[in-house]
This record gives structure tokens, sequence and C-alpha cells, in this order.
């Protein structure tokens, strides 16, 4: 992608991951999403509020909720009174999800399958059995770089700030052998997911947030709410215009947590961003351990600093951003020529360097400008 001079703009929509605490235990996640205006891009101190950057567009109506070991953020063009209850019933149901799907409560359906390993097929509800196959789908086209099944791995790390913890060779390799997606065995039928074997395990966090926001979003839609902006962990869900133009969310650089180095445009799309600088720790020597590994060693991907997608449909984006992200660019781009699934990626490579799919273009406005070799600059 050729470099595009940054053009300014009056306003628009920060998601910032927060890097920090994070780690094994949920509710150590921390997420904020800033509103910023483009002449205080350096500052994240500077951060305006939408309304007093853009006072002729509608007042949005705003709630948040901490949820699946993140917090939820929900922004409507609406009254009040149809908003709220909207609102309510939205994040009612990501709690409904978050029931199901969740890796830490023992008694959700994942966590049923994955005591049943190797022993029965588990019946599970239309949701499970959804994210499941699409976390099967995207494993496969992916080629076992997503893996449902990574979570044989589950408890080897810690990343939370005094707690931090990187296990050793032989505590991994064990565990890698029981990672296979291959042994998802899937009955649309009866409606049932087996694990084949014993030792496996599967882990929704990393398409998981993306379903609840497809589900949230439905919500809302039902009730008659045509413009609307969702957060969650990472995934941005953006329906209906803002005002006069579509919804802009930017995309962090991965080495400068206050600033973005672009954003995308979208009256309809879900956006995930995967990132190296989330969940993380670095090491005396310079090394950082952080939450998306590669199912081949069990170690962090390296080659990569972060992948943000748009795609149709928060379920997949989700998990095809953390695809992405451990492909590293080069494969990954491989990957989005071969599969039947429309997606806009942007990767930054571990030189710094962006990639995008062809025809990103349209959608993206870049706000920096690359080096002949595509480097983002501030890059140390
Ligand atoms: P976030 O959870 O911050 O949105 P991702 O969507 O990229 O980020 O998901 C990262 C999470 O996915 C990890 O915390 C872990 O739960 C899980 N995970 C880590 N490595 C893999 C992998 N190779 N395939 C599938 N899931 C993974
Ligand atoms: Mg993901």
């Amino acid at each position: 992608m050729c470099p595009v001079n940054p053009r300014p703009r009056r306003f628009w929509v920060v998601v910032s991951l927060a890097v920090a605490c994070g780690g094994s235990e949920p509710a150590e996640e921390v997420e904020t999403v800033e509103l910023q205006s483009p002449e205080e891009t350096d500052s994240a101190e500077l951060a305006a509020t939408e309304e007093e950057e853009a006072p002729s567009r509608q007042e949005l109506f705003t709630r948040s909720r901490p949820m699946m070991g993140t917090v939820f953020i929900i922004k409507v063009d609406a009254e009040p009174a149809v908003a709220e209850p909207a609102i309510d019933d939205a994040f009612d149901e990501i709690a409904r999800l978050e029931d199901v799907l969740s890796e830490w409560r023992s008694d959700s359906e994942i966590s049923r399958i994955n005591q049943n390993a190797g022993q029965s097929p588990v019946a599970v509800g239309e949701d499970v059995y959804r994210v499941v196959k699409a976390g099967v789908d995207v494993s496969r086209w992916s080629r076992g770089a997503f893996d449902l099944s990574w979570a044989a791995l589950r408890g080897l790390y810690d990343f939370r700030p005094g707690r931090q913890r990187v296990p050793d060779r032989a505590e991994v390799r064990p565990r890698l052998r029981h990672i296979d997606y291959r042994k998802i065995r899937l009955d649309e039928e009866a409606r049932t997911v087996f694990l084949e074997d014993e030792g496996m395990a599967i882990g929704t966090g990393a398409i998981g947030k993306g379903y609840a926001l497809d589900r949230a979003g439905r919500i809302l839609r039902e009730a008659g709410i045509e413009s609307y902006m969702l957060f969650g962990g990472g995934q941005v869900q953006v329906h209906g215009m803002r005002g006069d133009r579509p919804w802009r969310v930017g995309i962090q650089h991965p080495r400068n947590e206050t600033t973005y180095f672009a954003f995308f445009e979208s009256d309809s799309g879900s956006i995930s961003t995967s990132g190296d600088y989330e969940r993380v720790f670095v090491d005396s020597r310079g090394k950082r351990w952080h939450h998306i590994l590669d199912p081949r060693t069990g170690l962090p991907v390296e080659r990569t600093m972060s992948v943000t997608l748009m795609a149709p449909d928060g379920l997949y984006a989700d998990a095809l951003s953390t695809a992405a992200f451990v492909l590293g660019p080069r494969r990954a781009l491989e990957m989005f020529e071969r599969i039947d699934y429309r997606a806009e990626a942007v990767m930054v490579d571990d030189q710094c360097r962006m990639h995008a799919t062809p025809g990103t273009d349209e959608r993206l406005q870049m706000r920096v400008e690359l080096d002949r070799r595509n480097t983002l600059p501030d890059c140390e």
C-alpha cells in the first residue's frame, strides 16, 4: 500500500486498548475507549468528548458494563426512552452468552465440552454450536494458526503485573500434541461437540466477544435503533450513519498507545484488533511475552505487532484477526486470497511495516505517512 498524506478531519473515534494488567483472570483485563479530536492526536490527556467537538451532531446515548473480562460499551443515536431498555437487553444478552461461552466457569457449555474430552459428545445450545463451528472454520482456513483447541496451553502463562510467569520448554512440549482442531467433532443434527482426545480443551477467547457483539447489535436493530457503535475487548461494531457520514474506527499504533495511524470508515461492519501490546510484559532481555500463542510452538507470536480487520460479522472478524496475527502478514494475505470470506485487513509486521489486503484503501484513511518500505513512524 502506498503512503497517503494525513488528511485533517474534524472528529473521529479512537479505540484504545489499555495494556496494563490483564492476565489469566478475566477480571483483570482493562479496556478504555477514548474520544479524540484530530488536533489532539498526540495526547490522550487532551481527549475531547465527541459532543464538544461536533456540537451539530446528535448526542449519543452511551452505557458501559463489565463482562467477559473486559468492558463493553454501547453508543446509540436514539432517544433515551428507546435507547435505555434496548441497551439493557443487549447487555443482558452478552451476559447470557458469557454464561455459556466462558472458559472460566466450570458449569458453562464450553467447560462441559472440555470436561468430557475423550469421553463423550456434549449437547450444546445454538450459540455455542455456532461459535465452535466458526472457530473450526477459521482453524481450517488458517491451517491451524488459529486453533480453537489452543487451550491445552491454558494456565502456562501469567501476564498480570507481579505474577508474571513463563513456562519452560519441558512444560510446553507435552501440551502441544493436544492442540488439533481436526479432532473437534461436530454433529449438526444432534448439535453436539466432541473433543476426541482426552487432553484437549477449547477456548473461545479469540472469538466469543465478536459473536457477543453480533447478538447485541441484532437486539438494538430489533428495537428500531439503526445507528450504533459497540465496543468490547478489541472488537468494534458499527451500524448506520453517524449523522451525515459513516462511523470511523481508529487503528491504534502498536508501539504508541496514545496515537493511531489510520481509521476505517463503515456504515455496517465489525472491526477486530489483535495486538502484541495487550496482556503483555517485556522481560529483561526485551522480549515481549503476550497472549496470542503460536499453536505449533506454544510461544507468543513474534512476526506481527497488530492486525485490524473489518468484516461483515463479528464472529468471523474476531477469529480472523487472531488467525492473521498468528500467520503474519505474508501468509495471512495468502489466506485471505484462498478463503471464501470477505475481510479487509491492515497488518503491522515485526519491522513495524504496514501491509493491507487489496482494495482496503477505499474505506481506510491513513493518519500518518509511511516511508518507502511502508514503515510506520514512531516505532521505537
Ligand atoms: P483479544 O482477546 O484481546 O480480543 P484476540 O481476539 O486476538 O485478542 O484473542 C486472543 C485470545 O485468544 C487469547 O487471550 C487466548 O484466549 C486465545 N488464543 C491465544 N492464541 C490463540 C490461537 N493461536 N488460536 C486461537 N485462540 C488463541
Ligand atoms: Mg480475535
